[in-house]
């Protein structure tokens, strides 16, 4: 499987590490809402599908970027740096 990252281009997943699920928003660190910090460590959509995922090109330039790839196929259809905005509002669960 290959990933392009955006600042090498493309690169075997062996250089890549996993860093969590894209789409989680951490709560203020201030707000004692139990219920979005559970959510916040916890819940996982887990789609059968488009999945917004975070990977550090840990033997490579060390960036974090958001990668989407379908969990069914293993397919990447998009990359970009982790910095400059959250993905969450463009790819968000399985596609139906
Ligand atoms: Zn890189």
């Amino acid at each position: 499987m290959l990933i392009t990252c955006p600042y090498c281009g493309p690169r075997d997943v062996s250089e890549f590490t996993y860093q969590g699920d894209g789409n989680r928003q951490r709560p203020a660190p201030a707000t004692k809402d139990l219920g979005a910090w559970n959510e916040y460590v916890y819940d996982r959509i887990n789609p059968a599908g488009d999945h917004n995922e975070i990977w550090q090109h840990s033997s490579g330039c060390r960036m974090h970027i958001h990668v989407v790839r379908n969990t069914l196929t293993h397919e990447i259809t998009d990359t970009r740096p982790a910095r400059g905005g959250h993905p969450a509002s463009r790819h968000h669960g399985a596609k139906s």
